[in-house]
């Protein structure tokens, strides 16, 4: 994909805007773009420096990014809401042509990486709970003041706050910023330059630094959990892509298929409520490591009759007005509102899932399920918002001192909640 139209080829110590952000090494890439950690010599920090495949469909779409995320921005002018930050925008003209370039703030791995560190087994659950906190926030942002629905919520979506803080202490971090590109070497050539090599050898050595950070942080399941507690699990919801305004929608099908919701496959409309359902599956797979959907297409079957089937396997029969009610309805459903090619559904509820297969105490399982359940509503009307969720008492569990602030001006009453952000002691 490093042809006219795609991805533009990036070595260490690049240049871009001017010279403000200078290239360190690859964070990571997508569909779109390539995604560099970049030291930004005007603000003397690391940000992430996402860069567009240049072709005219790519640059539309990344357009389209700046125009939700610069809404995102704007919105939150004290960066609290959980969504990532939009910091700078420019063109940058290669040899595969012009590339939109967006900078965002530096963040760490994402819940997925998180996921495999703990062998996908599932994360603690006080850490499942904080990490649904923050996308509550984020999402209840994004839906009431924006009217944005993201239609892309997963755990390769959510960042985790980087773990390093390369401007603070570099020397631990094992990040000097690299400032310049060797001279006489303007496009590399066949050979590398040796000072290059040397480049990337220190980029090697700090990239493996910091894995093994992380690794220790990760790494073994029950070290692991062990190392998991002392750590204030914050976390940002990104990748805009996919986003849309509530009342300008351009996509019938939406969301990355594990996690999409029954409306988007029935084609019977959508709003807000479908980051609910796959907030529900995000969670469920943090808890227990595995995705809550995996639909395969079968022996006469397809892949969304399959997940339909998953989805009453595990949440009860789809009420009939609601398996009609779709444009596509008539494809899976007949007019009894039984599916037309999957007759057999072995029923298994979540809590009984949990328990039998999980292992989660009865106790947990039923807490949880009681959270997540609502949100898997098949009726998207009577899904809870995320304002709503956030109120959850799986969210706001009592008798856990650390999470109780006493309401000075009235001292009897104890207001148990979540972070700050969502809770107004006194007056
Ligand atoms: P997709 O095909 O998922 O739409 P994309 O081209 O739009 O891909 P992103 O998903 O935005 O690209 O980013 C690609 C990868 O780069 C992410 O999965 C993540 O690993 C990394 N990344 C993106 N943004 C950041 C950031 N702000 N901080 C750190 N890493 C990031
Ligand atoms: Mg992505
Ligand atoms: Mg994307």
């Amino acid at each position: 994909s490093y042809r006219k139209g795609g991805y533009h080829a990036v070595r260490i110590g690049d240049q871009f805007s001017g010279g403000r952000y200078i290239a360190q090494r690859k964070l990571g890439w997508g569909q779109f773009s390539t995604v560099w950690l970049a030291y930004d010599t005007s603000a003397s920090n690391y940000v992430a420096l996402k860069i567009q495949k240049s072709a005219a469909q790519f640059a539309q779409a990344a357009l389209h990014e700046i125009e939700v995320l610069s809404a995102v921005a704007d919105g939150d002018p004290s960066n609290s809401m959980c969504v990532i930050r939009l910091i700078d925008h420019f063109k940058h003209i290669g040899p595969n042509g012009q590339h939109l370039c967006m900078v965002l703030e530096f963040l760490g791995d994402s819940l997925l990486r998180l996921i495999k560190y703990n062998r996908y087994k599932g994360i603690p659950m006080n850490k499942v709970r904080e990490i649904c906190r923050c996308a509550l926030v984020g999402l209840d942002y994004l839906h009431r003041e924006l009217g944005i629905i993201h239609a892309d919520l997963k755990p390769e979506n959510i960042l985790l706050f980087s773990t390093i803080d390369p401007t603070k202490d570099p020397v631990r971090s094992g990040l000097t910023p690299i400032l310049e590109r060797p001279e006489g070497n303007p496009n590399g050539g066949a050979t590398m330059n040796i000072i290059e090599k040397k480049l990337k050898r220190r980029a090697r050595r700090a990239v493996a630094k910091i894995s093994e950070r992380r690794a220790s942080m990760g790494g073994e399941a029950q070290k692991s959990e062990r190392k998991l507690d002392g750590i204030d699990v914050r976390c940002k919801v990104v990748d805009f892509g996919n986003a849309c305004w509530a009342d300008k929608k351009f996509a019938e099908e939406i969301q990355t298929r594990q996690y999409r919701a029954p409306e988007v496959i029935l084609q019977a409309g959508y709003s807000f409520s479908v980051d609910m359902w796959s907030l529900a599956c995000t969670a469920f797979e943090l808890a227990t490591g595995d995705m809550m959907f995996t639909p395969k297409a079968g022996q006469g079957f397809s892949e969304d009759e399959d997940h339909l089937a998953l989805m009453m396997e595990l949440l009860g029969k789809m009420p009939r007005k609601v398996a009609i009610g779709g444009a596509r309805s008539k494809d899976y459903f007949d007019r009894h509102g039984d599916l037309k090619r999957i007759r057999r559904l072995k029923f298994w509820p979540l809590d009984k899932l949990l328990v039998d297969k999980y292992n989660f105490s009865e106790n947990d399982a039923r807490e949880f399920a009681e959270f997540l359940s609502p949100l898997l509503d098949f009726s998207p009307e009577k899904r809870p918002t995320a304002q709503q969720s956030l109120q959850h008492p799986w969210l706001n569990p009592r008798n856990t001192t650390q999470n109780e602030i006493r309401n000075e001006s009235n001292p009897g009453k104890v207001n148990v909640g979540m972070s700050n952000l969502q809770i107004k002691v006194g007056k």
